[in-house]
């Protein structure tokens, strides 16, 4: 088996003090995930309902799961019972429903609002622009089922590091605008989610990250 209990470990000395590791576990498989969680680690993510499921139902209650890929409306139902975040809030239609489902189910849900900044199409996300006004219509202020923890966004995958640094420092700059203006005295408005496996060293020592999520550092390539 892959070393992930060596892995994580390296990853973890590499993280400065309050920045949170998701461990990023789609496509590997449960004892991969049960190697870090006797490691003590309790906070991993997934990107499909389905598999979120299976593995939510396999494996120990006091798991985090963060979900952390485009989420279709029709699933939330499934993942609202227990999902600790979803991270991937991409639409204002997204979050209705999880508000929705949320205050179904008697819960409070964290989320983060995706950005879409990199130059690639396929990546999900508000444009900062529709980040602002979906903020500044206010529906959001009406949710009770769910919290907005901060922002979510990938960088371009690209060997350019100053291209994600300028990437990120966007996004980061997003969120001081936005903590300013809408969550001044809100604490729990506070998460900066970026950094993956090739550039989380970006993100924490340069842009401000405070949630990296790191999946084939840790866990090795994933088996599609
Ligand atoms: C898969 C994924 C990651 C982790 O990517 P790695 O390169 O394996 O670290 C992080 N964030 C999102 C949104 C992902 O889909």
């Amino acid at each position: 088996m892959y070393d992930v209990k060596g892995n994580l470990h390296l990853v973890q000395e590499q993280l400065p003090e309050g920045v949170q590791l998701v461990a990023i576990s789609k496509y590997h498989p449960a004892e991969y995930i049960m190697a870090a969680y006797e490691e003590g680690h309790r906070v991993f993510g997934e990107s499909h309902e389905q598999e979120l499921r299976q593995k939510h139902e396999q494996l120990p209650k006091d798991i985090e799961w963060h979900f952390i890929g485009h989420l279709q409306t029709n699933k939330v139902k499934y993942v609202a019972p227990y999902v600790s975040m979803i991270e991937s809030v991409d639409s204002m239609r997204l979050l209705r429903e999880v508000n929705k489902q949320a205050v179904k189910c008697g819960r409070v849900i964290d989320v983060l609002l995706e950005l879409h900044i990199a130059t690639e199409e396929t990546k999900y996300g508000f444009s900062p622009d529709d980040c602002r006004q979906m903020l500044a219509e206010g529906e959001w202020r009406q949710m009770e089922g769910i919290r907005i923890c901060g922002l979510m966004m990938m960088a371009t995958f690209t060997d350019d590091t100053d291209q994600i640094r300028r990437e990120m420092l966007l996004a980061a700059d997003l969120f001081d605008e936005l903590k300013q203006q809408y969550f001044p005295t809100l604490d729990y408005f506070r998460e900066r989610s970026w950094g993956m496996s090739h550039d989380y060293l970006i993100a924490t020592r340069d842009c401000r990250s405070t949630m990296v999520r790191i999946g084939t550092t840790i866990f090795g390539p994933r088996v599609y």
